[in-house]
């Protein structure tokens, strides 16, 4: 009998970008120390710059995480009591918790295949106290924009992105977090592009809700000495700003590897057991933030590659609706049935882009071999 070889392959490592960037990341950290300058300096103007280039939007502002983008773009717009934000059941907590945290109802539209929201479920979500939709790139692909924003001008509603996921994506060019009043994004150290710690940024190209945003994250400061009105302390700092400046110089390479990785998923796995495997639909490019297969053997397999030094993860296994936390909302089990059912059949796979061939190339032969023991 043939020895399967196992080769470990984790679900990330963060040492192993770190590594490709450290002499550069110590030098900037060793600088800012010496300087001084941890609060608003110029490695955070730089950022926030080079942030708003990227996304093709007027101006990029950073704040402490991607729940805080959240939570002050619907501050930014007024969105809170009495007030309903569509959002989708399947995405991260922070989707749901930062519109509760604004005061206002979360209410929730079930999703797609791919994973992002069904624009028809938003629209039979809509009711006469719905100010916002927000839209998650969930997975790092751009969710339906065009029909998305269709409805939401036909409600008159904000559409607020969420982009925690999705740094680089674009749809028919245009890149997320252009196409909302705000594009809301995570730096997170396990997102694509990652803070050695918390941080967040807000997109935008609206000039008033920029200029409030400015205040809103500093205590409300006009300037110095004047505060227009009280607000928090959201501020990402100097520090985070100067090693994600190294980091914004390497993302799209690391992003083209992802997708390269995705690739080689996608070619390798068509055809295997009843695998569901993602891939760009017309005009989309995604970002892999997760490469997420779903089949109804999800548990097996996972075990199965457990045993081959495969780790995996599931983003996520309980849909926000069924958490405690949203109890009082009174939503139920099989209100979403397409969530529900993926919540049973996701699983991602890993693709961060240090990852060798030899390591993808092991995660493909060994879930194929799981489907053919299977038969
Ligand atoms: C990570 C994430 C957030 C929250 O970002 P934090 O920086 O952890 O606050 C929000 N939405 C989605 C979809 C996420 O993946």
């Amino acid at each position: 009998m043939p020895v399967m070889t196992t080769m470990k392959v984790p679900y990330v490592d963060l040492g192993a970008q770190y590594s490709g960037i450290k002499q550069e990341v110590l030098d900037r950290i060793g600088a800012l120390l010496d300087s001084g300058a941890f609060i608003m300096g110029e490695e955070l103007a730089t950022f926030e710059k080079s942030f708003a280039e990227l996304c093709g939007t007027t101006y990029a502002i950073g704040v402490a995480n991607g729940t805080d983008a959240l939570f002050l773009s619907m501050m930014a717009l007024g969105i809170g009591k009495g007030d309903e934000v569509i959002t989708a059941p399947n995405s991260y907590l922070a989707s749901a918790s930062s519109i509760a945290l604004a005061g206002a109802t979360p209410v929730f539209a079930d999703v797609l295949d791919d994973m992002n929201l069904d624009p028809q479920a938003v629209r039979k979500a809509i009711t006469s106290r719905t100010k916002a939709i927000i839209a998650v790139h969930l997975t790092g692909r751009p969710a339906r924009m065009e029909e998305l924003l269709a409805i939401a001008m036909e409600h008159d509603l904000n559409v607020i992105e969420d982009c925690a996921q999705a740094i680089g994506a674009t749809l028919n060019g245009q890149h997320v977090g252009s196409f909302g009043v705000t594009g809301c994004f995570s730096l997170h150290p396990l997102k694509n592009l990652a803070a050695a710690g918390d941080g967040g940024v807000i997109t935008t190209n609206d000039d008033a809700v920029h200029a409030h945003l400015l205040k809103a994250r500093n205590h409300g400061m006009r300037d110095r000495d004047h505060s227009a009105f009280f607000s928090y302390n959201s501020r990402l700092d100097n520090l985070q700003a100067a090693v994600l400046n190294v980091k914004m110089r390497e993302l799209p390479r690391w992003t083209e590897r992802r997708r390269a990785i995705a690739a080689m998923y996608h070619l390798g796995l068509s055809g295997v057991g009843d695998l569901l495997i993602p891939k760009d639909a017309n005009g989309e490019r995604a970002v892999y933030h997760t490469f997420i297969i779903q089949t109804a053997q999800r548990d097996a397999l996972k075990a199965f590659l457990e045993e081959r030094g495969i780790d995996t993860k599931i983003h996520y296994p309980v849909p926000i609706h069924l958490q405690e936390a949203a109890a009082y909302l009174g939503y139920k089990r099989s209100d979403f049935p397409v969530t529900e059912k993926q919540c049973a059949t996701i699983l991602s796979l890993p693709v961060f882009a240090e990852l060798s061939d030899e390591q993808v190339d092991h995660v493909i032969a060994s879930i194929t071999e799981f489907f053919v023991s299977e038969r």
